[in-house]
């Protein structure tokens, strides 16, 4: 009797133990970020709370303690959704070190595109520190059937005869055709960087958004021209494409109003303003910084550059040895079959300070190695716009690295949804950061020095950045694709 009621009391207490266990582990989380700053521009949270994230998910954003397999101290930081970065060039191992310790779980190559969707894609299966993706790209798409194509790794064709011939009906029906391919391999949407290709007529730019629009996809685009002069200024090709918008119903974004605009970046703004006060889906991002950087042999130097951008030979500069550029080098260089970037020196400070803060502009940093820009736009903004000149609040500064981009995703894939967004149900990217010292250190002089005060950074839920320290051997980027692919 006393035997089988001790046998009775075990299972009983084996069965607590049990249950009490499945109870615990359904509270278990993967990983808890504790008492942190939590940020999140939708829904305009800003408190002190836990966050457990479980299966790569934000499950729980609560005030309560929660439990977790590894409990990440975040007393004193903000937490933040990772930052979208739609405007990505270089997509090497080294850039996605340096974007990731700027706080970017996300690098996207949405302007001009990756000239092979489905090798890009492959490529980065399995090695990608943080999502990548790409935009179609009617440069590459025009040099192929201008019987060009671009070499490995390029995104952009040398000037000559194939970039400046205006393209015929058939040729136009085979770009076409090349960019519904592109897509149905996984492209985000249309990336145009028309100023590459001057050849392309204003027709050839409305048969391409109407591809856009058939897929009900977006364009990126690198407008046609930059400056003043007329006819062919900065205001002429801001109408140009939001006239092709307009005809189409392609939603639009335009890349770096900063470098396009330049002095007139915000009159540019206010045509996008109008566009979308008449109900065109028309946005726009810029970078923090006063240079631009291009390939010297591009179609961006075909003659009249000086008089367009308003500079002269010597405010062109080479990254690697801070040369300034000769009327005899540059002519080297522009002539030469070897792609070199090339610095331009073409904007104030004045102007950059004047648009970052504008509601209307994302930040993206159309990141390249040899630019500073490349490893420290976002840390740059959140130092000197935030802290600094106090010309942005912290929320707002986030809302342009991360519900902005993301909502912009959307126009793409229902998994920009999942993205920008520190809420429960979202993606698990996430960025921990210091705010009193977030800072870039990347320079003109050393573009590939890292941001400093991002302390965590987790792609999926995946510690990447673990105490201000990259984990090695840790790769849960993702490929984010557009509807195209089955
Ligand atoms: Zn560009």
């Amino acid at each position: 009797m006393i035997a089988s009621f001790g046998a009775l009391m075990r299972t009983f207490l084996i069965c607590s133990f049990l249950l009490v266990g499945t109870f615990l582990s359904a509270q278990q989380f993967d990983v808890v970020l504790e008492g942190g700053r939590v940020m999140d521009p939708e829904t305009g949270l800003d408190a002190v709370r836990n966050v457990g994230l479980r299966d790569g998910k934000i499950a729980k954003i609560s005030a309560s303690t929660l439990e977790g397999r590894r409990v990440i101290r975040a007393t004193g930081l903000v937490v933040s959704p990772g930052f979208i970065d739609l405007h990505q060039h270089a997509q090497d191992l080294a850039s996605q070190r340096v974007k990731a310790f700027d706080g970017v779980t996300t690098a996207l190559e949405m302007e001009i595109g990756a000239s092979d969707t489905a090798q890009f894609l492959k490529s980065k299966e399995g090695h990608s520190l943080i999502h990548y993706g790409t935009t179609a790209s009617h440069v590459a798409a025009r040099a192929l059937v201008f019987g060009e194509p671009l070499q490995d790794g390029t995104i952009l064709p040398k000037s000559g005869k194939a970039t400046e011939a205006a393209a015929t009906p058939e040729q136009i029906e085979r770009i076409q055709q090349r960019l519904r391919d592109e897509i149905d391999a996984g492209a985000l949407g249309v990336g145009m960087g028309i100023q590459y290709v001057p050849g392309a007529t204003r027709l050839e730019v409305i048969d391409m958004f109407r591809v856009a629009a058939e897929r009900k996809l977006p364009v990126y685009t690198h407008m046609r021209s930059a400056g003043r002069v007329e006819p062919g200024s900065a205001i002429e090709s801001v109408e140009e494409v939001i006239g092709a918008a307009a005809i189409t119903g392609a939603p639009l974004h335009i890349v770096h109003i900063n470098s396009t605009c330049l002095r007139d970046s915000l009159e540019c703004i206010s045509l996008i303003e109008g566009a979308r006060a008449r109900g065109l889906d028309v946005t726009t991002e810029a970078y923090p910084y006063i240079a631009g950087m291009t390939a010297i042999n591009s179609a961006v130097f075909n003659p009249g550059w000086r008089e367009k951008l308003g500079i002269d030979y010597g405010d062109l500069v080479l990254p690697d040895t801070g040369e300034h550029l000769t009327k005899e080098r540059f002519e080297e260089l522009h002539s030469s079959s070897k792609q070199q970037w090339v610095l331009i020196f073409a904007n104030t400070q004045q102007i950059v300070d004047a648009i970052i803060p504008n509601p209307l502009v994302m930040i993206a940093s159309d990141g390249l190695e040899s630019h500073p820009r490349n490893a420290g736009t976002y840390s740059r903004v959140l130092a000197q716009y935030v802290r600094d000149k106090k010309t942005l609040t912290l929320m707002e500064a986030l809302r342009k690295m991360t519900l902005m981009p993301a909502q912009m995703l959307e126009r793409s894939t229902p998994v920009g949804r999942q993205k920008g967004r520190l809420q429960e149900g979202a993606d698990a990217d996430i960025v921990v950061f210091d705010p009193l010292t977030i800072s870039d250190r990347s320079t003109f002089a050393k573009p590939m020095e890292p941001s400093v005060g991002v302390k965590y950074l987790l792609v999926r839920g995946s510690v990447v950045i673990d105490d201000g320290k990259m984990l090695p051997e840790v790769f849960p980027g993702r490929a984010i694709v557009g509807p195209g692919k089955k």
